[in-house]
Formats: structure tokens, C-alpha cells, sequence
């Protein structure tokens, strides 16, 4: 009676599935194939038009589309194709929160992965330029302005205003876009300094993540003192690079595989030996979670580390309904807007860092939950700036007429670029450093 297969319906009330990405295949980097589904899938979008307001990938498609000749796909010439390309960084909202039409829809429209597909066969033919090879390569650039002295020469050339002109000319990074700061006291010698964590009766691994060490110790200070506080011991990875997420979100998928290569092998040891893992930046939980798992389908190890990655919020979440959450919380926190960023809503776990901010007696938390338009190296780039200011727009206003107390984001990057928007002086928090106050530690 209610038996509906073999009937066409608009959109798909399925969960969304999604397909390996055969990467390794040498049919993946055919350009006639590769224009042939770009043009199927433009198409649809154009009938759809769902995501406009996402990110400027769509706009971008769809003026291309209303001043064509024959205003349909038809009429946008194959050499532009790359223009809606360039706008995409992969963070996943119009395949998770948007898209009716993705697997198992028989329409199968995975956008982000068709865009990953696009820069993949572009950078295989064409390389990066200068700028985009600095900005992806985290562990190098980091590793150098990380240096005592040389972190204080580069946050210094980064905060003067003629320096920065000669940077935005030189090498087309935008002379206003917020850099992040480097610090030769990186996290992980910050913490080899805390004394050893008593009355733990848990133990989680911490990847630190490139950012997370380099260019955010104090919210990775304060995420691991939350944590002991709550008796988990936090074991730092022993070895590790950057998760690949920039180099992914170039195409240069030969070099992810090689970060996986030296990742994977000590994450291993830590989920054979039963450790959940995680990481205070969740575009480099989701690239373990999601992304290589998809590029890498049949490697035993990667399916370990995936099973054993968590949000460090949706830990501790776990650890309260288990009732070993301490709530003794010594002050409040206020009225708070938290900003959840694109990379952590995409991998389902809820609003975690709400509802853990709620724990702390008289808090109100105001969610926001837009893309911020930072997305790794997108707004630094000259071209890309202004558009990155006009998606983050939103929220800058939403936290100035919320009149907040604070305002989080879980992505420290997303932060910055929040913190830039509001532009009073005020800076972006961490949740984790708003615990950390609430607990009195
Ligand atoms: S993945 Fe994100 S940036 Fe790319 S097209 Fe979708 S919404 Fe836009
Ligand atoms: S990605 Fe899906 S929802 Fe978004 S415009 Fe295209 S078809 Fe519509």
C-alpha cells in the first residue's frame, strides 16, 4: 500500500550517502567528462538555485547562466566554467544542509566534490601560483615564522599597513584580510610545561593541528585544562603535519596523500590502543572523519582513525550524559553568541557547544549558525576578500545588535575573520576559554 519504489520524486527524503572519490582513476582527470558533468550539474543548480545565499560559488553560476545568450547552461562558454570553481572552498553546506538532489537522489549532485574533481584536474595541468603554495604549505611557513624573534618580525611586518600593501602587490595577499598570529611559545611546549594531570579516570589524544599549535596555544591550553579538569588525560600525538584540508581545498591531492602517509601511522597506535582522538580546529577533525576516508576507501588504517576522531564538544557532551561532567561551575558566562562554523555543522554532531554552554547556570547562548566566508586561505586572497566580507556580514551584524557578552567561534580562523568584521576592538573567544573561567581554573 505505502509501497513508493520505481515512483520520481522531487528531492530526496533519504539521509545523504556519499560516494569515494576515485581520485587515482585516470578518468577522474578528463576535461571532456570533467565539462560534460560540470555542465549536468550547473544545470540543475540553475533550475534549483536553492544555495544563492551559501557562499559566491552559485551567485557567480548563476550570473554567468542570466547573461548568457540564451540564458540556460547552454549559453555559458566552457571557459568559465572555472569561475564558479574558484569560488568553492569545499565547506560542504550546500551537499549537508541544502541538496535535495544528492545520493542516493538519482539525480546524484555531490557540488563540493565536483568542484574538488574541477581543481584537482586544474592544478594537476596548471600547478599553483607563488601565493597559494605559501598559504597551503602550514607546516613550512609555520615551522619558519614559528621561530623565537622571526614570530615577532612576521605578526609585526603582518601588522603594518605599507608592509602589507607591498605583500597584497607582490604575492595578491589582501592588505586588510586578518593574518594569523605566530608563536614561538607554541602549544606544544606550553604544554609540556603544565604539571601532570590527578584524578584522571579518562584519557583522550590530542592532534594539535598546525594552527591549533602554532597559531592558537592559549585556546589549546585551555581546551586541555577544561579536559583535565574533568579527569581526562590528554595525550599529545607524537608526530604530526598539517591534515591536508589547505591542500585539498587546492587539488593537490598527491600531497594530501602524503600527509596522510606520515598522519596516519601514530594515530593508528593511539586508536589500537583504544583512545577516542581530537583536535580544536574541526576542518582537520572532518578531513579525518569524512574527507579521507573518501579519497583513500580502502585503507584499513584511515577507517581506524575515522571510527576514533570526535569533536572535542561532542566528547565532552558524552562524558556529561554519562554523568561525569563536573558542573560545579564557580561563575557565569553570560550572554554569548556562538558561531558554529561550516566544518564542524557538516559532521552531524549537533549543537554540542551550545549545549555544553548552557551547562553554566545563567547563560544565554545566541546561535549563528552562517558560514563565515574565512574558510582556510579564501579571504586572504586579494580577489577574494571582499566577497568574504559580504558572507560574513551577517554575522558581524548579528552579534553588534545582539549586544553580547562574548562571542565564540569553534574555529579560531573563523574567529579572527568575525573579530575583523566587528572591528570595536572586541576579540573573538574560545568556548573552551569561557569553561575555563566558568570553572575557576
Ligand atoms: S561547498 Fe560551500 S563553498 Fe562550495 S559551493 Fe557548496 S556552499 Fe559554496
Ligand atoms: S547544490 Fe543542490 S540545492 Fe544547491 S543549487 Fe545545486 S541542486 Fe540546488
Amino acid at each position: 500500500m505505502n509501497d513508493r519504489s520505481g515512483e520520481r520524486r522531487e528531492g530526496s527524503l533519504e539521509a545523504p550517502t556519499r560516494h569515494p572519490i576515485p581520485w587515482q582513476d585516470a578518468s577522474f582527470y578528463d576535461e571532456a567528462a570533467l565539462d560534460k558533468e560540470l555542465e549536468r550539474v550547473y544545470d540543475i543548480c540553475h533550475g534549483c538555485r536553492r544555495c544563492v545565499s551559501l557562499c559566491n560559488a552559485f551567485p557567480t553560476l548563476f550570473d554567468l547562466v542570466d547573461n548568457s545568450s540564451t540564458m540556460e547552461v547552454d549559453g555559458v562558454a566552457k571557459a568559465d566554467y572555472g569561475k564558479v570553481v574558484d569560488q568553492c572552498y569545499l565547506c560542504d553546506l550546500c551537499y549537508m544542509t541544502k541538496c535535495p538532489y544528492v545520493p542516493p537522489h538519482e539525480w546524484n549532485v555531490d557540488f563540493p566534490h565536483l568542484m574538488l574533481r574541477a581543481k584537482a584536474v586544474k592544478f594537476k595541468k596548471e600547478g599553483a601560483s607563488l601565493r597559494d603554495k605559501v598559504l597551503t604549505s602550514t607546516d613550512l611557513v609555520g615551522s619558519l615564522a614559528g621561530i623565537p624573534v622571526v614570530a615577532e618580525v612576521v605578526n609585526a611586518v603582518n601588522a603594518n599597513g605599507a608592509a602589507r600593501k607591498l605583500m597584497q602587490s607582490a604575492i595578491g595577499v589582501h592588505a586588510e584580510a586578518p593574518l594569523p598570529k605566530f608563536h614561538s611559545n607554541n602549544a606544544r611546549k606550553v604544554l609540556a610545561k603544565r604539571p601532570a594531570a590527578s584524578n584522571t579516570d579518562d584519557q583522550i589524544a590530542l592532534y594539535l593541528t598546525c594552527y591549533g599549535n602554532r597559531n592558537a596555544p592559549q585556546t589549546v591550553a585551555d581546551m586541555v585544562a577544561v579536559f583535565e579538569h574533568n579527569g581526562i588525560a590528554v595525550k599529545l600525538v607524537e608526530k604530526e603535519v598539517c591534515c591536508g584540508m589547505p591542500k585539498l581545498e587546492l587539488g593537490d591531492l598527491e600531497t594530501v596523500a602524503k600527509h596522510k602517509d606520515i598522519n596516519i601511522p601514530p594515530l593508528l597506535k593511539l586508536a589500537d590502543a583504544g583512545l577516542r582522538i581530537t583536535a580544536p580546529i574541526p576542518s582537520c577533525v572532518l578531513m579525518y572523519r569524512q574527507e579521507l576516508p573518501l579519497l583513500f576507501p580502502d585503507d584499513e588504517r584511515v577507517k581506524k582513525v575515522q571510527a576514533a576522531f570526535v569533536d572535542p564538544y561532542e566528547y565532552l557532551m558524552a562524558r556529561h550524559r554519562a554523568g561525569k561532567l563536573r558542573t560545579d561551575f564557580k561563575g557565569g558566562i553570560g550572554k554569548v553568541a556562538w558561531h558554529a562554523p561550516c566544518h564542524q555543522r557538516v559532521q552531524n554532531v549537533g549543537q554540542k557547544t551550545r549545549e555544553i554552554l548552557e551547562l553554566v547556570p545563567g547563560t544565554e547562548v545566541v546561535v549563528i549558525d552562517r558560514c563565515s566566508g574565512h574558510d582556510g586561505t579564501y579571504a586572504v586572497k586579494e580577489e577574494n576578500y571582499a566577497f568574504a566580507q559580504k558572507i560574513c556580514r551577517p554575522i558581524v551584524k548579528r552579534i553588534s545588535d545582539t549586544k553580547v557578552d562574548h562571542y565564540v567561534s569553534d574555529c579560531p580562523m573563523a574567529g579572527e575573520l568575525i573579530e575583523h568584521g566587528v572591528g570595536n576592538g572586541s576579540h573573538a573567544t574560545s568556548a573552551f576559554t569561557l569553561l575555563k573561567h566558568a570553572y575557576g581554573i
